[in-house]
């Protein structure tokens, strides 16, 4: 296949993904017919296919309101908290010394400034919660407030594109939240001390989604996990977060479909969800077994529209790390990438598998100022799809993973 035909296919993978579908926040509807159409895609071209059900968690909401006397205020309903409706005195804290000291049970909390200026970890996140997040929630499910009142500034390097971003978004906590941009937190000071009156219409619904795997016939145990997680935040059409990961996964398996080295793909979903149900249950599957993985290729933010596509090598052996070396020198659209850990490559490393993370040298190096992902904006308007096909196939002739991957198993 060439590089025109793979594009025009991955175009087509795409205005399913993003446009037909959309958002696919774990546990939706959508979230499902995304992981159906990679399965058909998948079989189609004679994969065999493993589906693993995960029990999930969806999410939503009907609106929130906050009002201090005649007074009301912007708020939305923290992403999969719990809804309230209650009154109580509104009591404010900007830092974590101000809050061991405070007495909050049963007030109303407004957390702004310093202690609300990082995304906090999901309490149950299983590949990333620093201490101090920890200890935050702990000292709030110990105080024993009605609800929480979050407001935030920008921060992408925590909480991608979005602002105002919802402090916590977790739905193993369970002390109502709300949040809103800090300058909306700015005027609610002036009703410290008064009665405030916050309702949050959220809903937690038990649902289910899916982990999808694709593998080739070859019988040898060692295998190559290529992988892409295809669900979305809330209210965002995921194109580069990870329309284009997905794509690359399909078009691979158009073009691996031969390929004679074990070859396993795997549809992530959870990466952008509060406990990666995804990711954990695929520990738990290869649980002693990781040895068996020569290398993962995590394919996440890949093809976005300004500049080059990029691999981030990390730990590779000789072999693989030579094979990668002649692709840098082949392929000018493909570059080597600074080391980034924000995927799902990263829980293959802490299983001590060599990866390559595949993605955008844009995005890698504007991580923490970029307003793109997690919001509406990453849509199809900043996908080059050409870059995409590279990724899979490389520039005039078949380089990029399809390549990488053949010259691994000669070497
Ligand atoms: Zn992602």
């Amino acid at each position: 296949m060439d590089k025109k035909e793979l594009t025009k296919k991955i175009k087509s993978h795409l205005n399913v993904l993003c446009s037909e579908i959309g958002e696919r926040r774990v546990g939706s509807k959508e979230n499902r017919k995304a992981t159906a159409y990679t399965k058909t895609v998948l079989s189609e071209q004679g994969w065999h296919i493993e589906e693993t059900e995960l029990a999930v968690m969806d999410w939503t909401t009907a609106g929130a309101t906050l009002t201090c006397a005649n007074q009301s205020f912007e708020v939305f309903s923290s992403h999969y908290s719990l809804g309230c409706s209650v009154k109580g005195i509104l009591l404010a804290i900007d830092s974590v010394s101000k809050l061991e000291k405070a007495d909050i049970k049963d007030k109303i909390v407004l957390l702004y400034g310093e202690i609300a200026s990082q995304q906090i970890a999901p309490k149950n996140f299983p590949f990333w919660n620093p201490e101090e997040h920890q200890h935050l929630i702990s000292l709030l499910e110990k105080g024993s407030p009605k609800a929480l009142i979050c407001a935030t500034e920008r921060n992408s390097a925590t909480a991608g594109g979005v602002y105002p971003f919802p402090l916590f978004e977790d739905g193993d906590f369970n002390i109502p939240s709300v949040y809103t941009k800090d300058t909306e937190g700015e005027k609610l000071l002036a009703c410290v001390g008064q009665q405030v009156s916050l309702v949050s219409k959220a809903e937690r619904v038990q649902e289910t989604a899916f982990n999808v795997i694709g593998r080739n016939s070859a019988q040898t145990k060692k295998r190559i996990a290529i992988t892409a997680h295809i669900d979305t935040k809330i209210n965002t059409p995921g194109a580069i977060d990870n329309g284009t990961g997905v794509a690359v996964l399909l078009a691979l398996a158009e073009l691996l479909k031969t390929e004679t080295n074990p070859i396993e793909l795997v549809v992530f979903n959870g990466e952008d969800y509060y406990s990666a149900p995804g990711q954990v249950k695929y520990v738990e599957q290869n649980l002693g077994k990781f040895g068996d993985i020569i290398l993962n290729i995590n394919i996440d933010g890949a093809g976005y529209k300004e500049g080059l596509s990029c691999f981030s090598p990390f730990n590779l052996p000789k072999n693989i790390d030579n094979a990668l070396r002649e692709i840098f020198d082949e392929i000018p659209e493909i570059v080597e990438g600074l080391p980034w850990y924000q995927g799902d490559h990263s829980l293959f490393l802490q299983n001590a598998c060599p990866a390559i993370a595949v993605s955008s040298q844009w995005f890698i190096e504007n991580m923490e100022c970029q307003e793109l992902t997690h919001t509406p904006k990453d849509n199809l308007s900043i996908v080059n799809y050409e870059r995409v096909a590279e990724c899979a196939i490389g520039a005039e002739c078949a380089i990029g993973i399809a390549e990488l991957i053949r010259k691994i198993s000669q070497a």
